[in-house]
C-alpha cells in the first residue's frame, strides 16, 4: 500500500504551490528564514475518540486534522509553513482512507500556503488514528503567549461562539488570516485559541497571566448554532451556557489595551466579527460581571482532555 500511496502524494504534493521541500528523501528540510523562530504544534485524533469516520468521512477527518493545528498556530501569531501527517490506518481499505484523508486536506493546506512536507503510514487492525504536525514562523519578539495578558488589558473574541457540534467543528476556518492580520495592525499582548470553550480557555489565559478575568455576562457572542441547540434541548442548557461552554470554536481570545480595543471594534478590514468580552484586573481566576454590575467567580466548565 505505502509504495502506491507515495508515488501520489509526491505527484500530488508537486502539484501543489512550488515549495522548497518535497517528499521522497529520508527527512524534509525546511529553509530557515532569518530572524524568524520556528513555532510547532502538533494533534492526534482517533476514530471512535474524536470523530466518527462512519459518519463524517475520511476527507472531514483529514480537514479538521490539519485545521486544528493551523488554529494553534493563529493563536501563537505563526505563519503556517509546513505540515506532516502520520496516520495508523486500518486494515482493509487503509489505500483509499489515506488518500481521501489528505484530498480533505489539500484545499485547506493550498489556502494557507501549508506545504505537505512529510509524515508516515501503518496498518494495523485497529482504527484509524491520525496525528498532524504543523510547522510555522514568527517573529521572535512578537510571538502571541497566553502569559502576556495585563491587569487594564481588554478581552476581545473573534466571531460568535457555541453549538459548534451542529456543523462548525468540521468546517470552521482557522483564524490564520485575522491572526496575520492583527499581528500587522495592532499590539496584542496574549492570545488563545478556543478549543475547549470560552470559560475554561479565558480561565486558562487568567492562570498562565497571573491576573482575573472579568467576563461581560451581556456581551458574549451567541451564534446562531447554539441558539438552535438551545431549542432543540432546553435540558442541555441555554444558548449563553453553550456559548460560555462548548468546545470547538476555533476562534481567538486576545488581550490589547484598551485604546487598541477600541480601534479594532471600528475595524473594518478585519474580515469577521469581533466583541469586547471583558478586561483583566488584578487578581486571580475567571469573574462574571452582570448587566446590573454583579460581580460573581464562575468555574470553568469547557472540555478536559
Ligand atoms: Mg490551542
Amino acid at each position: 500500500m505505502e509504495l502506491d500511496f507515495i508515488r501520489w502524494l509526491v505527484q500530488r504534493v508537486s502539484a501543489q504551490s512550488a515549495g522548497a521541500c518535497l517528499i521522497g528523501d529520508d527527512a524534509a528540510v525546511l529553509p530557515r528564514e532569518q530572524f524568524r523562530d520556528c513555532v510547532v504544534a502538533t494533534d492526534l485524533l482517533a476514530d471512535g475518540v474524536h470523530f466518527r469516520l462512519s459518519e463524517v468521512g475520511p476527507e472531514v477527518v483529514g480537514r479538521k486534522a490539519l485545521a486544528v493545528n493551523l488554529s494553534d498556530l493563529a493563536a501563537m501569531a505563526a505563519k503556517p509553513r509546513a505540515a506532516f501527517v502520520s496516520l495508523l490506518l486500518p486494515e482493509g481499505s487503509a489505500a483509499e482512507i489515506a488518500r481521501r484523508l489528505l484530498e480533505g486536506m489539500f484545499p485547506l493546506a493550498d489556502q494557507f500556503q501549508v506545504q505537505i512536507a512529510g509524515g508516515d503510514t501503518n496498518v494495523w487492525r485497529g482504527p484509524l488514528v491520525i496525528n498532524v504536525a504543523v510547522v510555522g514562523d514568527a517573529d521572535p519578539n512578537r510571538v502571541w503567549r497566553r502569559s502576556g495578558v495585563r491587569p487594564g488589558d481588554a478581552l476581545v473574541v473573534t466571531g460568535r461562539l457555541g453549538g459548534s457540534i451542529l456543523r462548525h467543528h468540521l468546517d470552521f476556518v482557522p483564524r490564520i488570516a485575522a491572526s496575520q492580520y492583527l499581528l500587522a495592525h495592532y499590539d496584542v499582548h496574549a492570545a488563545i485559541d478556543l478549543s475547549d470553550g470560552l470559560s475554561l480557555d479565558a480561565w486558562r489565559l487568567a492562570a498562565a497571566s497571573r491576573c482575573a478575568i472579568e467576563l461581560d455576562e451581556d456581551a458574549v457572542p451567541i451564534s446562531e448554532d447554539a441558539a438552535r441547540l438551545a431549542q432543540i434541548s432546553p435540558q442541555q442548557g441555554t444558548a449563553w451556557e453553550r456559548a460560555m461552554n462548548d468546545g470547538e470554536d476555533f476562534e481567538l481570545l486576545l488581550a490589547v489595551s484598551e485604546a487598541e480595543s477600541r480601534k479594532l471594534m471600528l475595524d473594518e478590514n478585519l474580515g469577521l466579527p469581533c466583541s469586547l468580552i471583558g478586561r483583566a484586573v488584578r487578581g486571580a481566576g475567571l469573574w462574571l460581571r452582570s448587566s446590573a454590575g454583579e460581580l460573581r467567580e464562575i468555574e470553568p466548565r469547557g472540555y478536559e482532555h
